[in-house]
């Protein structure tokens, strides 16, 4: 698939860009729902709003979620063609079915696509689903917003959880969030419980079992005010990032990462170049830029749109 992607995928996605009219959806902090034609939003986003007296829609049975997404969808195609939905998932995803999801477990070996092609037929609604990791389809969206659909572009979406985006999506697992950073075996705050991970250190909940006293902001707060506890910390909370990200550089090359998620607002750019000009030494890889992007509902559901039509571009006939 990996071939067929890189050298054909792509161009054959632009050739069909015209026609093609696709749904994206993200789940990652609430389901937004949205319209994209020509890498662009079509009218506004629908934003699902939860029944405050039900119980929270992701920790229903994995059938309720189709059928929630699935009217989700039907409210926004309203009736018109579409040629493709996308999805972002939070997980390991493989051909659109959730192999692990640590926040969500009931979803665990869960075919989401066919739930939701299920629920959507009910609704005359014929289109192909795809599921994608949600982190993926912020760097889908953060490439097409930013004219960079012709690049391997990634994503560290620094949230509850850490999340590694990639694209165009290559065969593999790419759980970057829990790449391994630190040999200490104090370090075991991961959601996922492994220990000495990225998400670990830096995830927004990791950061409060850390530090039961304050919250992720304080932390920040209290190491402008020169309090040592947090300023080192905040020094390892630089460090883990750029240790994971020259493990990427080494392995998959240098090239564009940017840094997205509510927690992007305590990055020091500058204390991230230092340290990864510490460990990335080697000539051919220096060639490195990051950018923090402000995370939206509307890149992330731009992502998820365009990477269903890139799918149905490269889908066999
Ligand atoms: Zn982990």
């Amino acid at each position: 698939m990996s071939e067929r992607w890189w050298n054909g995928g792509i161009a054959g996605a632009h050739l069909r860009r015209d026609m093609s009219r696709t749904i994206g959806i993200t789940t990652a902090e609430r389901i937004a729902t949205g319209l994209v034609e020509d890498q662009k939003l079509v009218g506004k986003l629908r934003i699902h709003q939860e029944d405050p007296e039900a119980e929270p829609l992701l920790s229903t049975p994995p059938v309720g979620i189709a059928q929630t997404i699935a009217h989700e969808i039907t409210a926004v195609a309203a009736g018109t063609g579409v040629t493709a939905i996308g999805i972002g998932m939070p997980g390991i995803i493989q051909d659109c079915i959730i192999q692990d999801s640590p926040n969500l477990r009931q979803l665990k070996g869960v075919n989401m696509r066919k739930l939701i092609e299920e629920a959507l037929h009910e609704d005359g609604i014929t289109a192909p689903v795809y599921v994608f990791n949600d982190a993926d389809v912020v760097a889908a969206g953060l490439a097409a917003t930013h004219g960079h659909l012709d690049r391997f572009t990634r994503v560290w979406t620094l949230g509850h959880g850490i999340g590694f985006g990639l694209y165009p999506s290559r065969p593999g697992i790419w759980e970057g969030g829990h790449v391994v950073v630190s040999l200490d075996p104090r370090e075991r705050y991961c959601g996922c419980g492994g220990v000495g991970h990225l998400e670990g250190i830096m995830g927004h909940r990791a950061m409060r079992l850390r530090f039961l006293d304050m919250e992720p902001d304080e932390i920040f707060e209290n190491a402008r005010k020169r309090d040592q506890r947090c300023v080192e910390f905040v020094k390892l909370w630089h460090r883990a990032l750029a240790a994971a990200t020259a493990n990427s550089i080494h392995l998959a090359g240098p090239g564009k990462f940017f840094i997205s998620g509510f927690n992007a607002k305590h990055l020091d750019l500058n204390l991230l170049h230092q340290y990864v000009h510490e460990m990335v030494k080697m000539s051919p890889l220096q060639n490195y830029v990051f950018e923090v992007a402000p995370s939206t509902d509307e890149n992330a559901v731009i992502g998820a749109a365009v990477s269903a039509a890139q799918s149905v571009a490269v889908a066999p006939a």
